[in-house]
């Protein structure tokens, strides 16, 4: 059974005060299946006056206290993720089993956040005279607005929260009305695992709404988007003019480089494998893919195979490798930007179909031979099509890489040091991963550059973001 949502405020949960729920559809069958309550003014102050009340307490709370608290979210989170599991699959539609692994990925962000937040040491500084001490201090900045997507409902969610709490901040947490439930069940773990009322706070409604009124406010000191480059910029922009901190982690358009030289039977799987992860809605998804000219007609044939051999359905059906996406916007934006390609003389190897009438279901795609000026070349698909290029120096590789304005995540395979050594000197992204697909991790940092975002959501930078400094000079009497 598919569970209605309910806004979390104040340690309480609520259908807030209009009674206005909004509708959550299956993206395999495109059917409704629940509701979410919608937070509007009343909801939002009342969420502000809470965090508010709860960071003069929490801020005070040891970082051990903190830290058991958040393994306790944690054990609560795993002992049901069993139950939360398949809430995610019916709204967001990945498989089960990625899911699963999205739950468990969330459980070791938790943990690894309330054990960093325990190492968040300040610096003393030698002074310039006797009897004086030079204290540097890492402070919680205060309440966070945080913004996450549809994709990952609990993974964009739960670095915010995880990174925030750990850190001493408060939370109001504006989560992803398309996929509500597995986000809230997350939260409900936060919940009973006893953090102070109003600790974190969790709202739903019409995006702009709330973030056009939570930025601005007063009580609001630092602002956390997850999302589209372009939505990012407007929230960016309205933190900047109220001077408020900002992270933002928003879209890519990630190079997959394989040189001649490289072990390309691994390059291979490694991009059928995780292109199609998400369906293809994933930031880091490999999606310019760039190939050596001696080495491309194979590459691409192997590529092509492997793509053909993808399992597309329902994500509660065994042996599923990729589910619908998410919602029908995805849908009509892989009709335009296949079209698109195709009329520009790129070639269709296969896939640029929707599956069936029901539900939003898209073939796996791939794309050779598209010409720079192609939408798909300069915008994020955000779905499951890769573009297969051939380069034929590193030097057009690296200038392909850098061309777009956007700089999150970057691939290279290559047996060959200098190549390698070229590629993360000179390529322009804020992660880049050399003959393997190591990003993500929670004790590493996970940022954009240029369009892509600034501000970090893993590792030691993470709760940096959440932290101000205070400098302490202190005389003796
Ligand atoms: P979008 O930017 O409109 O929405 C993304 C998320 O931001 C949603 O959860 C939405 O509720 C929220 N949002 C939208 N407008 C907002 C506002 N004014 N204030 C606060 N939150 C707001 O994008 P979309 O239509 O859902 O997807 C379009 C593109 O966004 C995708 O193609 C992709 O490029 C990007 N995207 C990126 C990520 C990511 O992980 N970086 C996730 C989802 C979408």
């Amino acid at each position: 059974m598919y569970p209605d949502t309910e806004l979390f405020i104040a340690g309480e949960w609520t259908n807030g005060t209009s009674g206005v729920t909004l509708p959550i559809l299956n993206p395999a069958t495109g059917g409704e299946i629940g509701r979410v309550a919608k937070a509007g003014k009343a909801e939002m102050d009342r969420a502000l006056v809470a965090a508010e009340r709860a960071f003069r307490q929490w801020r005070k709370t040891t970082a051990r206290e903190r830290a058991k608290l958040l393994h306790a979210a944690a054990d609560n989170l795993k002992a049901r993720l069993e139950d939360i599991a398949p809430i995610l699959t019916m709204e967001q539609g990945k498989p089960l089993a990625e899911a699963r692994s999205e739950l468990r990925n969330a459980d070791d962000v938790i943990r690894w956040f309330a054990e960093e937040g325990i190492r968040s040491y300040g610096r003393l500084i030698p002074a310039r005279r006797g009897g004086v001490q030079q204290m540097v201090m890492k402070e919680p900045i205060g309440v966070v607005a945080a913004f996450t997507p549809w994709n990952y409902p609990v993974a964009q969610a739960i670095r915010k929260i995880s990174a925030a709490l750990a850190s001493g901040c408060t939370v109001i947490l504006k989560a992803a009305e398309e996929a509500p439930a597995s986000c809230a069940a997350m939260v409900r773990a936060f919940a009973d695992a006893g953090f102070p009322d109003g600790a974190i706070n969790l709202l739903y409604g019409i995006p702009a709404e709330i973030s056009e009124y939570l930025i601005p406010h007063p009580a609001i000191r630092k602002v956390s988007f997850t999302g589209s480059t372009s939505v990012g910029k407007r929230l960016a922009s309205l933190a900047g003019a109220h001077m408020k901190r900002v992270t933002m982690e928003l879209g890519g358009h990630a190079p997959y480089i394989v040189c001649a030289d490289a072990d390309l039977p691994k390059a291979v799987s490694m991009l059928a494998e995780h292109k199609f992860h998400n369906a293809g809605q994933v930031c880091i998804a490999p999606t310019r893919v760039l190939v050596e000219e001696p080495v491309y007609d194979r590459v691409l044939e192997d590529f092509v195979t492997a793509v053909k051999a993808i399992r597309i359905g329902d994500g509660f059906t065994g042996g599923v490798d990729m589910g619908p996406m998410a919602n029908a916007r995805r849908l009509d934006a892989m009709d335009r930007l296949i079209g698109d390609a195709v009329a520009r003389g790129g070639r269709l190897l296969t896939g640029g179909n929707r599956i069936g009438n029901a539900g939003f279901f898209f073939e796996p795609t791939v794309l050779a031979e598209v010409p720079k000026e192609a939408a798909i070349m300069n915008e994020e698909p955000f779905g499951p099509v890769a573009v297969v290029n051939r380069f034929s120096s590193i030097d057009e590789a690296i200038d392909e890489a850098n061309r777009l304005p956007v700089g999150l995540a970057a691939y290279a395979f290559t047996r060959t040091q200098r190549n390698a050594q070229r590629f993360a000197d000179d390529i322009e992204a804020g992660m880049l991963s050399i003959n393997d697909y190591g990003l993500a991790y929670a004790e590493v940092p996970f940022n954009g550059i240029k369009d892509s975002g600034y501000g970090s959501e893993g590792g030691a930078e993470a709760l940096e973001t959440f932290q101000t400094i205070k400098f302490v000079s202190q005389t003796n009497f």
